[in-house]
């Protein structure tokens, strides 16, 4: 789930522009490695945005899934769906399970831990893989969970040390529980952390990504270029609040297209406290975000 901020420079001296225009829009990127991330498929959009680096898998060990198991597996899945499945069994650690349709057929790569599930995880797998309505993401995502062991247990390093919390200015964890307290009554399952810096010298940037949540990974990555003493804490929070949101609403499909940004979700954005302080201040420092 991408928070991407936007600013098209050769419009930015109209003066009838909406303030609007100028603000932080949210977008999605196509990340079909994400539990809940894919998109309302559509012709031409094919695009796949790698994972960040961070989560990439660094070894992943073979572990040869037996043919007959796939298959059979595709077609206890397939007796939930109305569209057509192929099904490729993996053993990616950083993709559990990725969706792509093209023309009629949905093609899903899928962990093996799910050669083992029993008939109303594959139920729930079917409706993911076609409509990914929230209970069904909830009850895979409870799955995952329980079997993350599976993945795990192949990790030569433990993730946790890879993940950058503290900054230079903002200590995300601190954040994180802060905003969880007192909007979730402590409920958000997450893991934070700063995304990667870009290399190089600093220069202007026409867009940027300031917040993603992958639900797979339960992880929410914040862009460095909030860690900053300029940018001002309610900023920052105000994206990190955006991306937990996302673990309550999850991706509904609405008139056959997945809803990210539901109106319950945008009204629930407005809950956060400094909503239109943080607007506000984005509009007027789009500048100098931009700058990294
Ligand atoms: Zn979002």
């Amino acid at each position: 789930m991408k928070n991407q901020l936007k600013y098209p420079s050769e419009e930015r001296s109209e003066s009838h522009l909406k303030p609007f225009q100028m603000q932080l829009t949210w977008q999605f990127d196509e990340m079909p490695r994400t539990l809940a991330r894919r998109r309302a498929p559509s012709p031409g959009r094919r695009a796949v945005k790698p994972a960040p680096r961070f989560v990439q898998p660094s070894l992943p060990l073979p572990q040869p899934v037996e043919e007959g198991d796939a298959a059979v597996l595709e077609r206890r899945i397939q007796a939930h769906m109305v569209g057509r499945l192929e099904l490729t069994v993996t053993d990616n650690r950083s993709s559990i399970i990725s969706v792509k349709r093209m023309g009629g057929v949905f093609k899903v790569r899928l962990h093996h831990m799910f050669l083992e599930a029993e008939p109303r995880i594959l139920r729930s797998l079917g409706r993911y893989i076609e409509k990914a309505d929230a209970e069904s993401s909830t009850i895979l995502e409870q799955y995952i969970e329980a079997h993350s062991s599976l993945i795990r247990e192949q990790t030569p390093a433990n993730r946790a040390e890879e993940l950058r919390i503290r900054g230079e200015v903002y200590d995300l964890q601190e954040l994180f529980d802060r905003l969880n307290r007192k909007y979730f009554s402590g409920g958000i399952k997450a893991r934070v952390t700063w995304g990667r810096e870009n290399p190089g010298p600093a220069r202007h940037h026409r867009t940027a990504k300031m917040g993603t949540y992958s639900v797979e990974d339960r992880l929410i990555t914040i862009h460095p270029a909030l860690d900053r003493q300029f940018v001002p804490r309610f900023f920052v929070e105000s994206v990190m609040y955006h991306e937990m949101l996302h673990q309550v609403y999850g991706a509904p499909v609405v008139n056959g297209r997945r809803q990210y940004h539901s109106p319950a979700f945008l009204a629930a954005e407005r809950r956060f406290e400094q909503f239109h302080m943080a607007r506000q201040w984005e509009q007027e420092n789009i500048n100098r975000l931009l700058y990294f």
